[in-house]
């Protein structure tokens, strides 16, 4: 049997994972799939930031409301937050999708984090407490998106140097 290769997934605990204390919880059960952390942060979700994340949606009826549940915009200023992590290691992209469950909270799996304490709002928004990059594509591009070089422990994507006004400055080439 040839060994999974190496990868890495972004996995975002949204606004409802944080308002109902679930980090946690959340960080125990993807520990399962026995990957390591390689970035960590917790941030404020800009529009364009959540546009971003989402553009692949932006035809959806649902689209404005899942910008405003990204950001936070349903809960109070202190929720107005998520907690952003990159894993990294073999089949990291399956094993973290596994964990989380399907993105229906109700036909997730119910052991699963989305079938545990996800939700279905009244407006129909699947309130499903935690985002995992879908493939490697998407999690590159996701990971660039929501992370600097130098937020990264270890070598991940090439980088370049670029000249700032106040000196240097990395970034992603
Ligand atoms: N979503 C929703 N209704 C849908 C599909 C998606 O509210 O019918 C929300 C849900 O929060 C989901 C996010 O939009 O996690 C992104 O959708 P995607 O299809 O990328 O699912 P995911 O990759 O998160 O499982
Ligand atoms: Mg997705």
């Amino acid at each position: 049997m040839s060994t999974p290769k190496d990868e890495y997934t972004l996995v975002i605990v949204k606004p409802d994972g944080i308002k109902k204390s679930l980090t946690g919880n959340i960080l125990t059960k993807l520990a399962e799939a026995r990957l390591i952390i390689i970035g960590a942060k917790v941030l404020h979700v800009s529009k364009s930031l959540a546009e971003d994340h989402y553009r692949h949606l932006k035809d959806k009826p649902f689209f404005n409301d899942l910008i405003e549940y990204i950001q936070g915009k349903p809960y109070g200023e202190e929720y107005q937050r998520v907690m952003a992590l990159v894993y990294r290691g073999p089949d990291a992209i399956r094993r973290v999708r596994a964990l989380a469950g399907s993105t229906n909270p109700e036909e997730a799996d119910p052991v699963s984090i989305r079938g545990s304490y996800g939700r279905i709002t009244t407006k129909g928004v699947f309130e499903n407490v935690i985002h995992a990059s879908s493939d490697a594509k998407d999690a590159e591009r996701e990971i660039k998106l929501w992370f600097k070089p130098e937020e990264i422990v270890g070598d991940l994507f090439p980088v370049k140097k670029v000249k700032r006004e106040a000196g240097e400055e990395t970034v992603w080439s």
